[in-house]
Formats: structure tokens, C-alpha cells, sequence
């Protein structure tokens, strides 16, 4: 093994060196970078120290530097399906290759391990047919086209095979728009498929029973998608079905590997998204499909719409392409009777929407400047009085809520209660943190209902699938969106930590023969959101010091975050307008508005609100809010929205780090969401965030698999003469992690002493991951 340090290459070098070594020479075809197309087919008409004269395909001539130009290859790229087979490797042929697969038709290519998922934006369901899902699960030897049920199966077949780490994890990432939740359900789909063929049709009765059994589960997983999906998602001016919610989904495997239940865990869902709506900005689908009447539906339904029809919803916003697209409200509901949500438990839920949608009608006027009314028209009016009979409450009690806040004095034996008029501004905000609270609470409510119908008792092994909201910057970005963009940096590092951190430094402990590869580390900037000194640090400090910072303030004390030396943070260029600030995202740099930073992540619920709502005479909303807490415990402050987020999102880095991960790359090819049009420009800034390029080149130069120790032992242990027993690895128990702490010790000194290896470095073990 060769000892002497490494020389550190940066990833750039890599290719350059390569190139730079060569003699350029006339007639040699290049790519030169291009405005428009980013890089563009030339060759060589001359070449003069570091400058070269080319001649493009349009026949123009044009004169460059040396580092402007990548070799191309002879080959038709097009043809290759493994980014690792291209010659040469690099930006450029990387691009044109997926361009042109993305002009065949051809939406999936491998990269190293992972697979990349270029939107189609059309109709490619002869890609999921069961005799595609049924050709990747029965293929052995033969090459199939890269496909995201290549990455499904090979989760699969290690789970089955209890290879590497039993629980298996797929992450779908891309921007929002570029395919994750469909490629998600494509995934559901083919291990709800293929783990229910293994049983076969000669089985016994209790075969039989168990795979009815298995087969109830299974579509019980299904319908929970467009359940969720009507409830979590909508139409923003990036995607007309956009997650406003992040969701984990862990499918649940017996022994044999069939699938026995599953458990979704969300994460934040929007629901500002139910008071609030930008340019372009809609409220969830839910909402849309009530209103879009139908005649195939139960007599309730249909009274409801009647009720609604005439009436013009203020957080409702549409246009005839939204109320187009909706899909169907028969969907759902067939889906909520499946999951086992029965008629009236339905009715409950449409009658709560509808009480919602009322609650956003009703306004109020200034009394002075420290209390309001109620406004006195004909729109309030009857929103309050819809509103208080969806919701089991009398117009007094919502009036009351709305206009008068508790104020609590005295000590902790002798507390008394007062009650105080509140500003109309105030009002509003109660009325729209009564909607959210309602909204969320429901969502919550949806979840848990699907997850008792689903969870298995007793499991094995899981396949979690991962499909969160995608990166956003928009005009204006605020809570919501440094949240996403937070989780989406978080998934970032586990694929930078995974892929290029961890398998470096192991082949580095190794002492395997590698050229570094530097790549971006996003790591700068999860300090700058998260970190001791941070973005979240100050804004929970608002907070919990229940300091009221003025915006200026807030914003100069952010910016203050990485002392002038941290490129993550910046201040705007153009200062004019609302404080704000620039995070340097992986993905991009975002402009987050200060204003609102602070309520949003407080999130302060009035107590009058949730004792109202115990109140309740609908046994549905009392229900709802039974069980919710309003006082927190003594001592403990109450949790900001951020810190609640990053606890969560904490827990899900755990249970991905406890899995072997296999990742999907989604990216949008063009911004405007349509077919056949691929924006080079746009593609290369996915392709550059993502890390792939990088992946590539360490998949290319790395070794082809990597096995952990004890299996490899356990496998080839037999070739050691001296060994006569291989120690075999118990199974693990129901839902238990990975073992793999019994004593390998004396068979490892044994295979080292024989194949003359090094004494074993110290290191903690990591995941198996077969690289292609
Ligand atoms: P967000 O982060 O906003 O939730 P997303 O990455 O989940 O975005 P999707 O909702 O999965 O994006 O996809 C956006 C749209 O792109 C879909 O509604 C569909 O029209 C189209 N699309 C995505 N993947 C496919 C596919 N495999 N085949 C056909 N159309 C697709
Ligand atoms: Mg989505």
C-alpha cells in the first residue's frame, strides 16, 4: 500500500490537468463556453500559447483562453446511460449528454450511484407499466435502461438479502417542480408491487389469507397519497402541485419481505398558505375540490356545495386554470372511505373546511385604536353565523374570541383574568391563527388516522422514502421559505457527507490510492442557519427573550451573524425596502424578508382560542382539541416553530444515518414547466448545486463496490485455511437497528496475517454501497 500523502486536487484540476497536458491542437473538437447554451461544440483552427482561435458549428470564428474550453467527445453522448462512462468526463459532456437522452425521450441516466430524474412534463406512463416494474425486479445479469425502479430494487433486494444495514432509505431531492413526488409514488408503487409477489398463487390458505391481508395494507399506503396530497398540496408559481409539506414515508417489511404496514412521519406543513397568498399563490387543493361541484356525490356533499356556491371565499383565491386543474374531489373521497374514514367522520371533516373557508369572510372595523367590532355587513354577517354553526359554537363566543384577548395578573396561588379589547389588527391576526390552528390540526388529525390504519405491530425492516418540499426562492421569502431551504441544506450535507465526505476519508483510512476530490461543503452555510452563532440562534433569541426588536434592528443583528467573513450571509445590494438578507443556498442565493421573521417562528396560539374549541358542540372539534396542551409544562418555555423543525429534522437525519441511503436526483429542465424544452442554463446551475459532477468523478475513480468487513470476512472467510467456522450474523429483532457488535476479531487477525494486510485501523463501520 502506497504511504506517501496524497497530492489534493481540486475537482476542477482534475479535468483541467488532464486537458491542459494535451496539446491542443488544430482540428481537435472542444466544448467553449457559451451565454447561451453554457457550452457549445468548436474545434481547434489554431492555437497560440494559451489561447486558441475556433471555429463553432454556426462556421463563426472566435477567439479564447485556454480554460474555456473542455475536450468533446467522438462518441454520440446521447448513447451513454452512466455519466461514469463518458470520455472525457466533464461539465460539458456531463450537460450534453442528459440533453440529448432528455430530446430521445430517454428522462433517467445514471450518475455513480445515484440516478438522475429529468422531468418530462408529460405523459411517460409507458414507463411504469407492470411489465416494466416486473423486468427490473426479475432482472439478474441483463443491463436495463437507468430507471428510479432500478434504485427501488436494488433497496429492496439489500433488504431482502440483509445485506449492509437492514433499514433502507431512498431521498428524492430536486427543486420544487422537478418530479420528487411523483418519482415518489412511482417508488410506492413498485415496492407495494414486487414485495407483494412473493407470494405466489400455490400457497396454502394461510398464504392466501396473508397476502388478501397484505394486499389491504398495501392499498391503504396508496390512498394515503392523494389524501395527503389533497390536504398538503397546491398551486404555486412554481408547481401546480406543490408539497407544502415534507413527508417521510418508512414502509414496513416482515422476515420474508412483504410488506406489512408503514408509518408516514410530515414535517411542517404551510399553513400560512390557508390565510396568506402571493402572486400566483393558492390555497391547498382540499379547498378547490369542495368548490367544484359534482353530481357523483353523497347527499351532504352536495348540500354543502350548495351552501358555498354563491359565496365569494377571501382566502380562496383562483383562476379558471386552478378551478381547471383541480382534481377530482371523487378521488379523495374514495380514498378517505378506503383508509377506513367512514361517511359521517367525512362530513365532520367538509363541514370543518367549510367553517374555515367562513371564518376568512368575517372582518372587523376600528373602534379606536385599541379595540374593534365586527363589521356590519351582509359578507361577516353570514360568515359568522355559517362559520359558528360548522364549527358547534354560537356567533357570541367567535365574536368574543375575536375581539378581546385574556390578560392573567396576580401570583401563581391568587391569578386573576382579565379580559381587554383588542386593536383590529390584532383581531385579524386572531381570526387567521384560529384558521391555521383548525387547518393544521386537521392535517395532523389525517395523519395519525392514516398511520393507525397502516402501522404494523411487529415489523422487520423498513424502506423509508423520502420526499420533502423543494428548494424556493421567490420575490419575497420568508419563514416558510428559509425553513424549506433549511431542510433542503440538511438533505444537501447528508449527500455531501455520504458520497463525497465519508468515502474519501475511508479510502483515505484504507490507505487506497486516491486523488482527493474537493468538492462544495454546504456546511458554511448550515452554521450560518443553525449553528452557535446563527440565523435561528438570534431569531429564537427574539423569542424566548420576548425582546421586540424593531426590523432594522433585527436585520442589522442578523447580518452582524458571520462577522463580514462568512460568504453565506450578505447584506442586499439595493438597501432601499424592507430589511432583509442573502443566504448563499447550495442551490442559489435567496433574499429573506426580516419582517415577520419573529411572529411566524413564535407562532403564539391564544389560550382562549384552544379552550374555546374544547368547548366545542361538534364532538368532532372537541375531539380534535381534547387532547391538545395549552399550558406547556412548568419551566419549560414553549418550542419556536425553527426549533420544533430542527428537532425534527434532527430525528430524520438519525433514522437516514441508521439506513443505507440510495439517492434520486430530480431536475426540472425548464422553468416554465413545459415538454420538449430543456434550458441548458438552468439545468447546469441543478446539475452544479447538486453535487453530481463530483459524485461522478469519485464513482469513476473509486472502486466498483464496497462490502462492510464482516461480510466480506463471512463471505470469502472459507479462502483462510486455518478458518474453520465463519461466525454468522444474527438477524435482527423487530424494528431494531443494526447489530454489529459481535466479536470478529480473531478471524479478522487471521485473514490479515494471511493476505499480509495492515493491522485494522480503528474506525466505526460504515454502510455497505454498491457503486455502478
Ligand atoms: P415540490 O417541491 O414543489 O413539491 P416536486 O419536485 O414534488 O415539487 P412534482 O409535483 O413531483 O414536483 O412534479 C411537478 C409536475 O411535473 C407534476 O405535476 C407533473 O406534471 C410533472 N412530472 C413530474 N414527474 C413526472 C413524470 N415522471 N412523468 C410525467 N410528469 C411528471
Ligand atoms: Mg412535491
Amino acid at each position: 500500500m502506497d504511504k506517501t500523502p496524497k497530492r489534493k486536487l481540486k475537482y476542477a484540476e482534475i479535468f483541467a490537468n488532464g486537458e491542459n497536458k494535451l496539446k491542443y491542437s488544430q482540428g481537435q473538437i472542444v466544448y467553449v463556453k457559451d451565454n447561451k447554451d453554457v457550452w457549445t461544440p468548436a474545434t481547434i483552427q489554431s492555437v497560440n500559447d494559451d489561447r486558441l482561435t475556433l471555429i463553432l458549428t454556426s462556421k463563426q470564428v472566435v477567439k479564447c483562453k485556454i480554460s474555456d474550453v473542455l475536450l468533446r467527445s467522438e462518441t454520440n453522448v446521447g448513447d451513454i446511460e452512466t455519466l461514469t462512462s463518458l470520455t472525457p468526463l466533464n461539465e460539458a459532456t456531463v450537460l450534453c449528454c442528459v440533453n440529448s437522452r432528455y430530446y430521445n425521450q430517454k428522462f433517467y441516466t445514471s450518475a455513480g450511484s445515484t440516478i438522475i430524474a429529468l422531468n418530462p412534463f408529460t405523459d411517460v406512463s409507458h414507463l411504469y407499466t407492470d411489465h416494466v416494474i416486473h423486468s427490473y425486479h426479475s432482472n439478474h445479469d441483463q443491463k436495463l435502461p437507468p430507471h428510479i425502479y432500478e434504485i427501488a430494487q436494488e433497496a429492496y433486494s439489500s433488504l431482502v438479502r440483509e445485506l449492509g444495514q437492514i433499514n433502507q432509505s431512498i431521498i428524492v431531492s430536486g427543486e420544487s417542480g422537478a418530479g420528487k413526488t411523483v418519482s415518489a409514488k412511482h417508488l410506492l408503487r413498485y415496492l407495494t408491487k414486487v414485495s407483494n409477489q412473493r407470494v405466489n398463487e400455490d400457497e396454502d390458505q394461510t398464504g392466501k389469507e396473508e397476502k388478501k391481508r397484505g394486499d389491504v395494507i398495501q392499498n391503504k399506503i396508496l390512498d394515503s397519497n392523494p389524501i395527503l396530497e389533497a390536504f398538503g398540496n397546491a398551486a404555486t408559481p412554481r408547481n401546480a402541485n406543490s408539497s407544502r409539506f415534507g413527508k417521510y414515508i418508512k414502509l414496513q417489511f416482515n422476515r420474508g419481505g412483504e410488506i406489512v404496514g408503514g408509518v408516514i412521519q410530515t414535517y411542517l406543513l404551510e399553513k400560512t398558505r390557508t390565510v396568506h397568498h402571493g402572486l400566483s399563490e393558492f390555497n391547498f387543493h382540499i379547498f378547490y375540490q369542495m368548490m367544484k361541484e359534482t353530481t357523483d356525490v353523497t347527499p351532504w356533499m352536495s348540500s354543502l356545495q350548495a351552501d358555498m356556491k354563491t359565496t365569494k371565499f377571501k382566502n380562496l383565491p383562483s383562476n379558471n386554470k386552478e378551478l381547471k386543474e383541480t382534481r377530482k374531489l371523487a378521488e379523495t373521497l374514495a380514498a378517505m372511505t378506503d383508509i377506513g374514514i367512514i361517511d359521517t367522520l367525512q362530513q365532520q371533516v367538509f363541514q370543518l373546511l367549510c367553517g374555515i373557508l367562513y371564518i376568512g369572510n368575517i372582518d372587523f372595523t376600528p373602534v379606536d385604536e385599541e379595540s374593534s367590532a365586527v363589521e356590519d355587513t351582509l359578507v361577516t354577517s353570514t360568515a359568522m353565523d355559517k362559520a359558528s354553526e360548522q364549527l358547534g359554537l354560537s356567533s357570541d363566543q367567535l365574536e368574543k374570541v375575536f375581539l378581546h384577548r385574556n390578560i392573567q395578573s396576580g401570583s401563581k396561588t391568587r391569578r386573576s383574568v382579565f379580559v381587554k379589547p383588542v386593536s383590529i389588527v390584532d383581531a385579524k391576526n386572531r381570526r387567521d391563527c384560529l384558521i391555521m390552528l383548525l387547518y393544521s390540526r386537521l392535517f395532523e388529525w389525517l395523519v395519525d388516522f392514516i398511520n393507525r390504519e397502516i402501522q404494523a405491530d411487529e415489523y422487520h425492516s423498513t424502506i423509508g422514502l423520502l420526499d420533502i418540499y423543494g428548494f424556493e426562492m421567490f420575490e419575497t421569502n420568508s419563514l416558510e421559505q428559509l425553513c424549506i431551504n433549511y431542510a433542503n441544506e440538511k438533505i444537501q450535507q447528508h449527500y455531501v457527507s455520504h458520497f463525497l465526505k465519508d468515502l474519501q476519508k475511508e479510502y483515505e483510512l484504507e490507505r487506497i490510492e486516491w486523488c482527493s476530490i474537493s468538492y462544495t461543503d454546504n456546511q458554511p452555510c448550515l452554521n450560518i442557519l443553525e449553528g452557535k452563532q446563527s440565523i435561528f440562534g438570534v431569531l429564537n433569541e427574539e423569542v424566548y427573550l420576548s425582546r421586540k426588536s424593531n426590523k432594522r434592528i433585527l436585520g442589522e443583528r442578523l447580518l452582524e451573524i458571520g462577522n463580514g467573513t462568512s460568504s453565506a450571509i450578505k447584506k442586499p445590494r439595493k438597501c432601499s425596502g424592507e430589511p432583509s438578507f442573502i443566504v448563499n443556498h447550495y442551490a442559489g442565493e435567496v433574499r429573506y424578508t426580516v419582517d415577520q421573521l419573529v411572529t411566524k417562528n413564535k407562532d403564539n396560539i391564544p389560550v382562549e382560542l384552544i379552550s374555546l374549541l374544547k368547548s366545542s358542540n361538534n364532538s368532532f372539534i372537541q375531539a380534535l382539541f381534547s387532547t391538545y396542551q395549552t399550558v406547556e409544562s412548568p419551566g419549560k418555555k414553549k418550542k419556536t416553530v425553527l426549533a420544533k423543525f430542527k428537532s425534527c429534522l434532527d430525528g430524520l437525519m438519525t433514522s437516514l444515518n441508521r439506513s443505507d441511503v440510495h439517492y434520486i436526483r430530480c431536475i426540472k429542465p425548464n422553468t416554465v414547466s413545459q415538454p420538449g424544452v430543456f434550458d441548458r442554463c438552468y439545468v447546469t446551475q441543478q446539475l452544479r448545486a447538486s453535487g453530481i459532477l463530483e459524485t461522478v468523478e469519485i464513482c469513476r475513480q473509486g472502486y466498483s463496490a464496497r462490502i462492510i468487513y464482516w461480510e466480506f470476512l463471512q463471505r470469502y472467510g472459507l479462502l483462510i485455511p486455518e478458518s474453520s467456522s465463519v461466525p454468522v450474523r444474527e438477524s435482527t429483532s423487530s424494528s431494531s437497528e443494526n447489530d454489529q457488535s459481535f466479536d470478529m476479531d480473531p478471524l479478522d487477525t487471521l485473514f490479515r496475517k494471511q493476505f499480509d494486510l495492515p493491522n485494522a485501523p480503528k474506525r466505526t463501520p460504515t454502510p455497505k454501497k454498491t457503486l455502478r
